[in-house]
């Protein structure tokens, strides 16, 4: 095998920010936001020319429940502003109309089908009114640390590597693409396959097909061995899912049934449910349904059940392996049947919110690292911004 060396490379740091965030899906957008309203200068990286990630480029269209279930909202702040966006957007004449699947009540909860394009516009917007600047088309590819803190973020675009610089930094990328190479120790998900996409004809202009493994749960599926199992992780196991889920819906279509129309969107974003999370100073897990938390965060549902709540701790946002970067979305850190519920588009919002909280008050703190940040310093500034910390 051929071997290549590579002369050690001087980078200079081209701005300096507060904080960075590596990824604009809705953990990223969230985390922007919440540490902007801080007042602190924030930078969001995304590789693709779009917001939303799987919620929109994705085309995970679908807003699951804010709600109890029991006509509560627990998932308030940023998520609730989302939520409201996301309806927006769904809540128009024609075909784009608002839906819901009302899990576990058949009154239905507050969760909105929304249509993807336009939410990725309104996305843009909220971003821009929040001040908050990003660069798309850049891959964050290796947090440069020196005695377990990130002092700068190596970053790959066009024209070649750049670095920038900043107080804090946050991981929203799904995939731990910044925590992978710090040496924080991280999970590999697994996957069954799946494939939303949309299709076109005269009787539908507009219509979102999901096919794949049938089960309540993907984490069902995965437990019972009884499916091809995907990770995602590499780039070769990536490509083996795409090309699967191009089989998959090239069969739908080849249905005779389905000659009437043509496919309108595929996703632009492989439709994996987990890659990669961190294990962080907590581990959310299933025994914490229903129970209070002292350092919790924000609440989210357990969409497939009314009346079940997860206090979410702040433990499952970092690591103390490394003091200045947090997790958000799915990067954080749950097992099991806890993470199947906290990998979803309210619980990316709310975990988003915290991690952009930590950061914001770590700048204006003067703070190194975040175990210098107290919960109630924390939990004083989520509520001020809305956020409903207890259900129980
Ligand atoms: C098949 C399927 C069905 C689902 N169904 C639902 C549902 O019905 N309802 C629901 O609420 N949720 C559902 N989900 C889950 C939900 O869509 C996502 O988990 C959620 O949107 C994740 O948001 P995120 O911001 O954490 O990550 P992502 O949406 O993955 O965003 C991460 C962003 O970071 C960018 N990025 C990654 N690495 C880098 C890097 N190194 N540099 C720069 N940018 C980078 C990516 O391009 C992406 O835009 C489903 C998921 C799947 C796969």
């Amino acid at each position: 095998m051929n071997t290549f060396y590579q002369n050690h490379e001087t980078l200079p740091v081209i701005d300096e920010y507060d904080v960075i965030v590596t990824g604009g899906g809705m953990a990223g957008i969230s985390a922007a936001v919440a540490a902007s309203r801080l007042g602190v200068k924030v930078l969001l990286l995304e590789r693709h020319i779009g917001l939303g990630g799987l919620a929109t480029s994705g085309l995970i269209a679908y807003f699951l429940p804010i709600c109890d279930g029991e006509g509560t909202i627990v998932s308030t702040g940023i998520c609730q502003e989302l939520y409201e966006l996301a309806v927006q957007d769904s809540d128009k004449e024609g075909p784009f109309n608002k839906r819901s699947r009302s899990f576990g009540n058949e009154e239905g909860r507050y969760e909105v089908q929304f249509y993807p394009m336009n939410y990725q516009l309104s996305l843009s917007q909220y971003l821009h009114d929040n001040s908050v600047d990003r660069l798309y088309g850049v891959i964050a590819s290796t947090p440069v640390i020196e005695e377990g803190t990130c002092v700068g973020l190596i970053v790959e675009q066009s024209e070649g590597r750049i670095c920038y610089a900043a107080t804090s930094y946050i991981d929203a990328s799904g995939e731990c693409s910044l925590f992978s190479r710090t040496g924080v120790e991280t999970v590999a998900g697994s996957n069954t396959m799946s494939s939303w996409y949309y299709t076109s004809s005269s009787a539908n202009p507009y219509e979102l097909h999901s096919i794949g493994a049938d089960a309540p749960t993907s984490f069902d599926l995965v437990e019972r061995g009884n499916v091809k199992a995907y990770c995602g992780a590499t780039s070769t196991d990536l490509t083996e899912f795409i090309l699967d889920s191009e089989n998959l819906i090239r069969n739908n279509e080849n249905n005779t049934e389905n000659q009437y129309r043509n496919i309108a969107i595929l996703p632009s974003i492989a439709q994996l449910r987990t890659i990669r999370r961190i294990k962080g100073t907590s581990e959310l897990t299933e025994d914490s349904i229903n129970s209070p938390c002292n350092s919790s965060i924000g609440c989210v549902s357990d969409w497939m059940t009314c009346g079940k709540i997860f206090e979410v701790p702040a433990g499952i946002l970092y690591s103390e392996q490394i003091s200045n970067i947090i997790a958000a979305g799915r990067c954080v850190s749950a097992t099991g049947y806890a993470y199947e519920i906290l990998r979803c588009i309210p619980q990316a919002c709310m975990t988003g919110q915290a991690a952009g909280t930590i950061a914001g008050l770590m700048v204006n703190n003067d703070m190194k690292s975040i175990s210098d940040l107290s919960i109630v310093v924390l939990q004083d500034q989520l509520v001020r911004d809305g956020v409903k910390l207890h259900y129980l």
